[in-house]
């Protein structure tokens, strides 16, 4: 007769081997990614600590109504942001160091048509055009915000262009205060034009960082950790949750730091078409410690913010790969 395991096995075996794991190193096996998280605090894993306040095309209704978001707003879930480190997302060279957003924007170029920007950057920055990065490499820090329009916090953009015409080249669809031939380009695109972001080039930066981060599926040896922002328990699914006829098949208690290895990833479209963050779609396949695989949901839709429509624009992580953050 095959082993039946209960949900009191399941948890049990996950508390014992959560002790286990917490000893060891947080940045082990980071070697292996070939994309992360933009941004982290010291000693803690990147995406740790961070809430996505206004998602890849959601409606960042309190700061700019009526546009969708172009980009991510990292803020950290407690304290303020400002001096926190900012790292390239992968290796690439940066193609743009300037600008005032308020605050510095650095652009990196990854691949031809593959290129991430970091905007609300301190002033003193810790690269230049035509320096090559590489995955994790510190571009800056934070800026301390004094303008009262916000709170400080990271804009964070992937995207296919550099300039293009209808966004930040020689014909701008629409009138923004980084205009003509303006890299950094808007960060906002109207609810009412035709287009989606993505259809403008722009991309979920979440979905490229785990579509990306493991090239050829080689996930063996990288382990996920619960942040610190994650409560509860978590449902472990025996498919990602949101595809048909998936099932909870036992809880996961969601205890800060404690490791899970990987085994595989489901992640939505880069260029998906959703204007919430229910459109974002980030599930990893762990293995709990006595042996059951499932899927866990990692970036999940929170209502900390909402757009005009009532759908959630904010994106909580409750897994994030283990890559330590690195010293700023
Ligand atoms: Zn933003």
């Amino acid at each position: 007769m095959p082993v039946q395991l209960t949900r009191r096995r399941l948890v049990e075996g996950v508390l014992a081997g959560a002790f286990v794991s917490r000893r060891r190193p947080v940045g082990a096996q980071s070697a292996t990614l070939a994309f992360s998280y933009p941004s982290g605090l010291p000693g803690r894993v990147l995406g740790d600590g961070f809430l996505v306040r206004h998602g890849y095309a959601t409606e960042n209704t309190w700061y700019l109504p009526g546009y969708w978001h172009a980009g991510e707003d990292w803020y950290t879930a407690a304290g303020d942001a400002a001096g926190t480190g900012v790292y390239a997302a992968g290796a690439g060279e940066v193609v743009f160091a300037g600008s005032n957003y308020p605050g510095r924007v650095v652009i990196v170029r990854h691949a031809p048509e593959l290129f991430s920007m970091y905007g609300h950057l301190d002033y003193a920055l810790s690269v230049a055009e035509g320096d090559v990065v590489e995955r994790g490499q510190l571009l800056g820090t934070i800026l301390a915000r004094t303008d009262g329009r916000a709170p400080s916090h990271l804009h964070f953009e992937m995207r296919t262009f550099f300039t293009t015409p209808e966004v930040n080249g020689e014909a701008p669809r629409y009138g923004f205060a980084c205009g003509f031939g303006c890299p950094p380009g808007p960060g906002y695109w109207p609810i009412d034009a035709p287009e989606h972001p993505s259809a403008m080039g722009w991309r979920n930066p979440t979905h490229v960082i785990n579509r990306r981060a493991w090239p050829g599926g080689a996930m063996a040896g990288v382990d996920v950790v619960v942040s610190t922002t994650a409560q509860g328990d978590a449902p472990l699914w025996d498919d990602p949750g949101d595809d048909a006829g998936a099932a909870p098949i036992a809880d996961v208690p969601l205890r800060a730091g404690d490791r899970y290895p990987l085994l595989a990833v489901e992640v939505g479209a880069e260029e998906g078409d959703g204007t919430s963050a229910e459109a974002y779609r980030v599930w990893y396949r762990i293995v709990l410690p006595e042996g059951a695989e499932g899927w866990v949901q990692a970036a999940v839709p929170s209502m900390n913010d909402a757009g005009s429509d009532g759908r959630a624009s904010s994106v909580r992580f409750d897994f994030v790969p283990a890559v330590a953050a690195p010293t700023p």
